[in-house]
């Protein structure tokens, strides 16, 4: 028998995932987060299993779980090498969290999305790694991190 077969498809049920998301959901209080959530989880539902969204072209924006907490134009900085505009680049969802086996304590990581900006001109190419910029999106409140 080999392993290579064995996907996280086959390791993971759906029920438990739905569990992770509607936990979330629990946390939320206003019509318009449900609301958000909602539509959220339909778009997700088309790939259940996906952990990241890709921006494919540059003009794809985060889908964002809920209303509030998402950040506006003045809140994403600039480039910390060119100082040119940093643009999105990929989400990372909350099935993660799944994934990560991560309980649902208080003090638990916890995130309703992570969204990723980098640099629109792709500078400093020669660095290994660089300073990026995420948003962090909560179920309850919002904080950033760099
Ligand atoms: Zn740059």
């Amino acid at each position: 028998m080999s392993e290579e077969n064995g996907s996280a498809n086959a390791l993971v049920s759906k029920d438990k995932t739905g569990d992770t998301m509607k936990s979330l959901l629990d946390n939320f209080e206003g019509d318009d987060d449900r609301k958000s959530w909602a539509s959220f989880q339909e778009r997700i539902a088309k790939a259940p299993q996906q952990v990241l969204r890709y921006c494919r072209n540059g003009s794809t924006k985060p889908l964002w779980p809920m209303s509030s907490g998402r950040p506006s134009k003045p809140d994403i900085p600039t480039c910390t090498y060119c100082q040119g505009p940093l643009c999105f680049e990929f989400q990372i969802l909350p099935q993660l969290l799944f994934y990560f086996n991560v309980k649902n304590d208080v003090d638990s990581l916890d995130w309703a999305t992570v969204a990723v900006y980098t640099c629109e001109a792709s500078c400093e190419g020669t660095l290994a790694y660089k300073q990026e910029y995420a948003w962090v999106q909560l179920s309850s409140q919002s904080v950033t991190v760099s």
